[in-house]
């Protein structure tokens, strides 16, 4: 007989949970393969194409016979570029062995995960927090301790809060800032605070997610591993995918203790081996230029940004907190629990409430549940301006439906 096909399936897959941001875009992009005209607001990803210069740098590697195998770690001169950048735009002072390259940020976090947690080890994660922590750390078979703050503090818990959460288990703290989903950004005093938690419990790292560092609105943006007492205990992470409109192409990197960097740099060996040679060469491109366009491009977030918000004050019942980073909006939507749509069908959840919004209004959202906040939802403004417009009245009309 033959077996069912799930059956061969490990438990570590059966019990990972799909990417919900990735899940709602491809519910997105199926119901525009039917012909509805969907505004996807579920995908975090700028609409920008990526600038010109990197382009040609990227046309201009394959010319050059850029197209064997690179190194696991990323070519030296890489490395140099993000050993200048870390020093230019974040005071952390790191040399080309402190540095691995790798497949997106997704991965140098997986990465990290892999190479600190044992089964039984504890990560605490600060909420809401993005998608894929949660799952990784499932991955290493690790428990993830969440800490969320809420809309009353900022969606950043009290610093107390999050020591209280560590145990002699705990490995890491992770967290974004800017968030995603919240749009919160720690400043220099909370970060300074969050350093005296790592002082005071010598065994735990931090793992510093600065993907969304340029989407910065309200000023600075501060590292945790540029504070002095700790700049051997955290992991930063960034990439190129958000700051320099490049999703697609696939490039993350992380400055770390050589102890670690290696040890990530013998993991990515065994998985995936260096990142593509293109993206290596048009990414020292990108970091070495003159960041105009990236700042060009916060600045057009920014005015997005103030757009949905005015655009939000409209819809009853859509709570919100002002982001300060990143390009999510994450309203606070129970005010609909209960509500019953035209077809008599009742909202009990954010993930009712995308689907009614995706169907009814084809705006593609994504439940707040996938950032551990089951009271929201996400809905990113990395889109054009008319089409946040148009996005924003079709929400407002259909949820003007439920009663
Ligand atoms: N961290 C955060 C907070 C994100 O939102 C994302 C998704 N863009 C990533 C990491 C992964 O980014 P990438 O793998 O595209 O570099
Ligand atoms: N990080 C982006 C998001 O939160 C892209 C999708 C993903 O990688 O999960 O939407």
């Amino acid at each position: 007989m033959q077996t069912e096909t799930t059956q061969l399936l490990s438990q570590r897959v059966l019990q990972m949970e799909e990417s919900q941001t990735i899940g709602m875009a491809k519910k997105a992009r199926e119901l525009a393969a039917k012909g509805f005209d969907v505004i996807n607001l579920s995908f975090g990803e700028p609409d920008f194409p990526t600038p010109q210069h990197i382009k040609d740098a990227a046309k201009k590697a394959l010319d050059d016979g850029y197209t064997f195998y690179t190194p696991v770690a990323g070519y030296p001169d890489l490395k140099k570029a993000i050993c200048d950048k870390f020093l230019r735009d974040n005071d952390l002072h790191f040399n080309n062995e402190n540095i691995v390259v790798s497949t997106g940020a997704k991965q140098s976090i997986a990465n990290t995960i892999l190479c600190l947690v044992d089964p039984g080890d504890e990560v605490v994660i600060i909420g809401p927090y993005w998608v894929s922590y949660l799952e990784i750390v499932k991955l290493a078979e690790g428990n993830a301790v969440i800490v969320s703050g809420t809309i009353e503090n900022q969606y950043k818990p009290l610093i107390s809060e999050i020591e209280a959460a560590i145990t002699d288990k705990t490995k890491a703290i992770l967290y974004s800032s800017p968030s995603n989903p919240t749009g919160a950004v720690f400043s220099k005093e909370e970060l300074e605070q969050l350093a005296d938690v790592l002082v005071r419990n010598p065994n735990v790292m931090a793992i510093a997610d600065e993907i969304y560092e340029y989407i910065n609105f309200g000023g600075r943006h501060y590292s945790l591993g540029a504070i002095d007492r700790v700049r051997d205990r955290v992991v930063t992470i960034n990439g190129l995918s958000k700051g320099f409109a490049m999703t697609g192409w696939r490039l993350g990197y992380l400055g770390a203790p050589k102890w670690l960097a290696d040890a990530c740099d013998k993991i990515q060996g065994q998985f995936t081996s260096g990142t593509c040679s293109i993206t290596q060469r048009a990414a020292i491109t990108a970091l070495n230029s003159d960041m105009k366009p990236t700042f060009d491009m916060t600045q057009r977030f920014k005015i997005r940004r103030d757009l949905v918000l005015e655009k939000s004050k409209d819809i009853p019942g859509f709570v919100n907190f002002i982001p300060d980073g990143a390009f999510y909006l994450f309203p606070e939507i129970s005010y609909y629990f209960g509500k019953k749509s035209p077809e008599g069908k009742t909202i009990e959840t954010a993930m009712d409430l995308c689907m009614y919004i995706l169907n009814e209004a084809q705006v593609s959202t994504v439940p707040g549940d996938a950032f551990g906040e089951e009271n929201c939802i996400r809905i990113s403004f990395a889109a054009a301006d008319e089409k946040l417009i148009e996005a924003f009245d079709r929400i407002k009309n259909v949820l003007s439906k439920l009663s």
